[in-house]
């Protein structure tokens, strides 16, 4: 025997609505979730993450909308009727109680006997890395090993969808992300089906298969990590996930998915958000690791703005420029030191390049 997820279940939320009195939580937000994924909901405080999470489990009722798992709704089901683990980021362990007893406890509940708990638990402690833990209260563990208790107990019955809510926020920063890596190994090895809240934007982009980026009770974007940080399709998203330039201006011309706006006299064009017309005030967003210092033999035809370095500060890998531009905007690039960093200087002319490709632009407001 082992502890193998029958198959990741599947969600689906369908218009899920919650209000607290005149607070709405969840507003209108509808999501599905294959089997065996990772999807984290991401999101600044308060942006109903968390209500969410609790609908699912079965601890908020919704005030409209569906879940179904597994294709079945479980409008009526009780939480523990579920079949979900959940992880929190108190751990919730059960203090006068062993190792052994807490990750037995789920087992014990669905009337297992004593030879199959043994043997869970075992394997349970063994696939979070705590064998020989059993006998240890956990007051006598570190932050770290309890969450992984907390883990193993959450796992222990082959639950095929496992919630987590900020599982790993306690910890610190070095051992929160050699655990992201862990629980995303064991997540695959199982197979279960995962649901992770995190405001972390780097701990969502180190584990999800796809992010649930969430605003303000709505859902703001829904992709793989990769969709949502190259591809943003508004300012929030922009600006939530890693750092980016954002220069104001107005949408000249489009063309297919591509538009043009003119920047310090010079035109930059860029892919173009839904809902865009010519005409219309636009936001021009790029990273500041895809600018280039170019000179007269960069590749780079397009996107080129003349600049003076006003600020070069040295981090190790690479220099974190602010460049001003003849209008007065302000664009920070990174640029990395194996390009040779050494003789950039204050107050230097450059001209900076960048590609369509990674040039969204989006709708000013
Ligand atoms: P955080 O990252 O801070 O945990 P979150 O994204 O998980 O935030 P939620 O906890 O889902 O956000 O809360 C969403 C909104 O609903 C907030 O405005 C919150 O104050 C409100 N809220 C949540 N639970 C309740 C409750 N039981 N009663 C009243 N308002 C609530």
């Amino acid at each position: 025997m082992n502890i193998k997820a029958i198959k990741g279940a599947s969600v689906r939320c369908e218009n899920l609505q919650k209000s607290f009195g005149a607070v709405k939580a969840v507003d209108s937000v509808s999501f599905e979730i294959g089997g065996s994924e990772f999807v984290t909901l991401l999101g600044p405080s308060g942006s109903g993450k968390t209500t969410t999470l609790m609908m699912i489990a079965g601890f908020e009722v919704p005030s409209d909308g569906d879940i179904l798992i597994n294709d079945r709704s479980v409008a009526v089901v009780q939480p523990r009727s579920r079949d979900i683990g959940m992880i929190f980021q108190n751990y919730a362990l059960f203090p006068h109680m062993t190792v052994y007893q807490n990750v037995a406890f789920p087992l014990r509940m669905r009337g297992r006997d004593e030879q199959e708990t043994r043997q869970r638990v075992r394997i349970a402690l063994e696939t979070v890395g705590l064998t020989g833990y059993d006998a240890r209260f956990p007051r006598q563990l570190s932050g770290g090993q309890q969450q992984r208790v907390a883990f193993a107990r959450a796992i222990v019955f082959d639950a095929p969808l496992l919630l987590m809510d900020e599982p790993l926020g306690a910890l610190d920063k070095q051992l929160r992300q050699r655990l992201q890596l862990e629980v995303k190994r064991i997540q695959r090895d199982l197979g279960v089906t995962v649901i992770y809240v995190t405001h972390d934007q780097e701990e969502a982009l180190v584990m999800s298969d796809r992010i649930i980026l969430m605003n303000d009770a709505r859902i703001a974007q829904m992709g793989t990590p990769s969709e949502l940080y190259d591809r943003p399709v508004n300012k929030f998203v922009a600006s939530f996930l890693g750092e980016s330039n954002m220069l104001h201006g107005q949408l000249d011309q489009t063309r297919g998915d591509e538009g043009s706006m003119t920047l310090g006299g010079r035109v930059i064009t860029g892919q173009l958000a839904a809902g865009l017309n010519a005409g219309d005030a636009a936001l021009l967003v790029v990273r500041p690791e895809k600018i280039r210092l170019a000179d007269e033999h960069s590749s780079i035809r397009t996107n080129r703005l003349p600049g003076r370095v006003l600020e070069s500060i040295y981090v190790g890998d690479h220099l974190r420029l602010v460049v001003g531009t003849e209008d007065g905007a302000q664009l920070v690039v990174r640029h990395p030191i194996y390009f040779g960093g050494g003789d950039i200087n204050l107050g230097d002319t450059v001209e900076l390049g960048w590609h369509p490709a990674d040039t969204r632009i989006l709708q000013a407001s």
